[in-house]
């Protein structure tokens, strides 16, 4: 691919977050109500947006599923990319850049050695590269579970005085900070973020590597903020945007045909999906 990484989808997405100081978010999906949801709610709030699948669905739905959600993303009528979320086996890794996405989390967190851990990522940018995908890494580990992931037990925070040397190390084009964040905490646990700690981390990178913020159920919409003004221009989003599309599954299953529960699924999950794209800031940039 000529040009990478500019030419990259995900890195064009993310970038114009970067350029207007707004974030896009990475909506986690396990199904095609959550593709479809995604897409008719970036076209409606002519938003820019990351549809991201975990490995599970890479096992669980197939690489054919991952060219659907590729071939209705990228004829959408705003930008839309494909991204791979915390991709934990090395194999797992293998078997992605053999797929059509357009970016890959390799989470190194299963690596006690720093050193180890920082040879293996590096090893996945320059396969990925020659692929024409971006990779995002963190930096640290990150405390808890959401559906699909192992659970990690300790977080491990991000230095900031390491995160440019292992950008240059490593070669890696998105950052996810370990600051105090957590996948799937309690209520309230956002009040524990070092925000000193993520400020220190951006001033070190500068826009050069954009941040990614992992945890954000539950996070109140005051500390997104906070983080988007903090650098963090790619904002991960799972739980939040699809608690009311899973009620109403909930409460619709057995009495509604299919047909319509998908029909009327889609529409309130879109709905929810719009409403973090206008408090992102990315509605009407797409
Ligand atoms: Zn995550």
């Amino acid at each position: 691919m000529s040009n990478f990484p500019q030419s990259n989808r995900t890195y064009q997405i993310v970038h114009d977050a970067v350029k207007h100081g707004y974030a896009v978010g990475g909506y986690c999906v396990y199904n095609t109500d959550g593709v479809l949801a995604t897409i008719r709610a970036a076209e409606h709030s002519r938003s820019p947006a990351i549809i991201q699948v975990f490995p599970w669905t890479l096992h669980f739905h197939g690489p054919p599923f991952i060219q659907y959600i590729a071939t209705l993303a990228h004829n959408a009528s705003v930008p839309i990319s494909v991204h791979l979320d915390h991709c934990l086996k090395p194999s797992d890794a293998e078997l992605a850049l053999t797929c059509a996405f357009d970016s890959i989390m390799v989470d190194g967190s299963m690596f006690d050695d720093e050193e180890e851990g920082i040879e293996y990522i590096k090893s996945v940018v320059e396969k990925a590269t020659e692929k024409g995908i971006l990779v995002e890494a963190e930096l640290g580990r990150m405390e808890g579970s959401e559906d699909g992931l192992p659970k990690i037990e300790e977080s491990k925070l991000t230095d900031p005085m390491n995160v440019q040397g292992f950008v240059e190390r490593t070669g890696v084009h998105l950052l996810a900070p370990s600051f105090g964040n957590m996948h799937g905490g309690p209520v309230g646990v956002d009040k524990l973020w070092d925000v000193d700690r993520l400020k220190a981390i951006y001033e070190a990178l500068g826009s050069v590597t954009p941040l990614v913020l992992h945890g954000t159920y539950p996070c109140s919409d005051e500390m997104l903020k906070v983080a988007i003004a903090n650098g963090m221009r790619k904002v991960n989003q799972n739980r939040r945007v699809r608690l009311k599309y899973m009620d109403f599954l909930a409460r619709g299953s057995g009495k509604l045909e299919l047909t319509k529960l998908q029909e009327e699924g889609v529409e309130i999950y879109a709905q929810e999906i719009e409403e973090i794209m206008a408090l992102l800031g990315s509605k009407g940039r797409g």
